[in-house]
C-alpha cells in the first residue's frame, strides 16, 4: 500500500485526499478543531509538494428519504463552509471552498488551481449518492483528479463514493492511491493489536461500555487473540444474569443471555467479569447509592460502574499486560459518581512500563482525553466505529483494503 510520503511527481497534479472533517458544531461554531488539526500533515505534505490539493469530507448527517424541507433543512445546519476558514488559520494559507459537490463551478474551480493551492468542496453527504457509493457520482469525482489520498480514518469503515468509489476507479486507471498519514498511523496501531506477536503478551483487553449486541464481533476477535478479557460497563451486566447473579435493575439484554453465557464458557477462564458494583436506585435521579459485596445486585438497584475490589482486580491483570487494546468505559463516566472505574483503568494503562495501549472507541477516547489521560496511551484512535470494526475484522476496512 502506497503512503503519501512515497507520492512523488505530484507536482501540478490535482490530488483528492478524503478527510475527516466531520467537527462537532453548534450554529456554524466549531467546537473542536482536532480532526483537522489531525489532517494538517498529509495536507502540508502534498501542498509542499507542489499538488493542487481537492479536500472532500462528509459534515454530519443528509437523510435524503425525508421530505425536501428536511433535507435542505440537514443540508444547512451540515454546511462544510466552516471548516475552510478554521483549515485556512492552521495552515497558514488561503483555502478555497467550492459549494457545489457536481457541476460547473467545481469543474472550473479545480481547473483553475495553481500548485499548492487547497481547495474544500462542499460536504460530500449532500450528494444522495455518497452513501450509495453510486457508480455514477464517484466517476464525476474520480474524473477531476490525477491521483487520491484517504486520511478520514473515521470513515473508513464505510464503502462509500468518497472513501471508496472514487479510489477504485483511479486504481483502475493506473493512477496513484494512497493512505495519509493519520490512516497510516490508525491502521499500524491497530493491526499490530489484531496481528499479536510473541513479545505482546500478555496481551489484555478491556472491554465495557453500553450494549453488548453493539459488540459481538469484537468480543469474538479478542478472545481468538487476548490472555484476557475483562469486562465492566452495562455490558457485564448481561454476562452476570447468564451466570445466573442477580443484577437487579441493571440494563440487561435478554436476547444475549445465551450468547454471554457460550462466550464464557468457550473463555475457559479468560473472561474477568466485576466482582463488586456501585449501585443506585435509579439512573439519573436517584436517591440511595450502595457499592455491594459480591457480583450480585440487589432488588431495585442498578450497575452504575465496577466496585473497588473489581477495580484492584482489573489494575492487577492490566500490571501483567505487554499489551492492552480498550473499548467501552467501566461506568456510566459522564455522572462523577461514576467515573472511578474508568479513571483507574486510566490510570492502571498509564502506569504501565514499556507495554503497548491503545484505546479505540467514541466514548471510550473521550473518557481518556477528558480524565487528561491521552498522553500516557500509545495510541487513541480517532475514529471510534472505524477502530472497532478494524478490530472486528482482522484489520480489514472497505476503505483501506482498496487502496491495496
Ligand atoms: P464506546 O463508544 O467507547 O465504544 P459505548 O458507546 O459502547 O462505548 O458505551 C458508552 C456508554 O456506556 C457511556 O455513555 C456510558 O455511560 C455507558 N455505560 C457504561 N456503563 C454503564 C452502566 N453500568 N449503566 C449504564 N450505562 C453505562
Ligand atoms: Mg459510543
Amino acid at each position: 500500500m502506497l503512503t503519501v510520503n512515497e507520492l512523488k511527481n505530484v507536482k501540478g497534479k490535482v490530488i483528492i485526499v478524503r478527510v475527516d472533517f466531520n467537527v462537532p458544531q453548534k450554529d456554524g461554531v466549531i467546537r473542536d478543531n482536532n480532526r483537522i488539526v489531525a489532517a494538517l500533515p498529509t495536507i502540508k505534505d502534498l501542498v509542499d509538494k507542489g499538488a493542487r490539493v481537492v479536500l472532500l469530507s462528509h459534515l454530519g448527517k443528509v437523510k435524503h428519504k425525508e421530505t425536501p424541507e428536511v433535507v435542505e433543512a440537514q443540508k444547512k445546519k451540515n454546511n462544510l463552509s466552516i471548516a475552510a476558514p478554521a483549515l485556512a488559520e492552521l495552515l497558514g494559507k488561503p483555502v478555497a471552498f467550492c459549494p457545489e459537490t457536481r457541476g460547473e463551478t467545481l469543474t472550473n474551480m479545480v481547473q483553475n488551481l495553481k500548485d499548492g493551492d487547497v481547495l474544500l468542496v462542499q460536504n460530500t453527504r449532500y450528494e444522495k449518492g455518497e452513501e450509495k457509493n453510486d457508480p455514477e457520482l464517484s466517476k464525476i469525482w474520480a474524473s477531476l483528479a490525477d491521483g487520491y489520498v484517504m486520511d478520514a480514518f473515521g470513515s473508513a469503515h464505510r464503502a462509500h463514493a468518497s472513501t471508496h468509489g472514487i479510489p477504485s476507479i483511479l486504481k483502475a486507471e493506473g493512477k496513484p492511491v494512497a493512505v495519509g498519514y493519520l490512516v497510516e498511523k490508525e491502521v499500524a496501531n491497530l493491526t499490530r493489536c489484531v496481528d499479536v506477536k510473541d513479545g505482546d503478551r500478555p496481551y489484555v483487553a478491556i472491554l465495557g461500555g453500553f450494549k453488548v449486541s453493539d459488540k459481538i464481533k469484537v468480543i469474538e476477535s479478542l478472545l481468538k487473540k487476548c490472555d484476557k478479557i475483562l469486562i465492566g460497563g452495562a455490558m457485564a451486566y448481561t454476562f452476570a444474569k447468564a451466570l445466573g447473579r442477580t443484577v437487579g435493575t441493571s440494563p440487561v439484554e435478554d436476547d444475549q443471555l445465551d450468547y454471554a453465557r457460550r462466550c464464557y464458557n468457550e473463555a475457559n477462564g479468560r473472561i474477568v467479569l466485576p466482582i463488586d458494583s456501585v449501585c443506585t436506585n435509579g439512573f439519573e435521579n436517584w436517591t440511595e447509592k450502595i457499592t455491594t459485596n459480591d457480583s450480585n445486585i440487589p432488588d431495585g438497584f442498578e450497575g452504575m460502574d465496577i466496585g473497588p475490589k473489581t477495580i484492584a482486580l482489573f489494575t492487577d491483570e492490566i500490571k501483567k499486560a505487554k499489551m492492552i487494546f480498550w473499548n467501552g468505559p467501566m461506568g456510566v463516566f459522564e455522572q462523577n459518581d461514576f467515573a472511578k472505574g474508568t479513571i483507574a483503568v486510566c490510570e492502571a494503562i498509564a502506569s504501565l512500563n514499556g507495554a503497548f495501549t491503545v484505546c479505540g472507541g467514541g466514548d471510550s477516547a473521550a473518557a481518556v482525553k477528558q480524565f487528561g489521560y491521552k498522553d500516557k496511551f500509545s495510541h487513541v484512535s480517532t475514529g471510534g466505529g472505524a477502530s472497532l470494526e478494524m478490530i472486528e475484522n482482522d484489520g480489514h476496512l472497505p476503505g483501506i483494503d482498496v487502496l491495496k
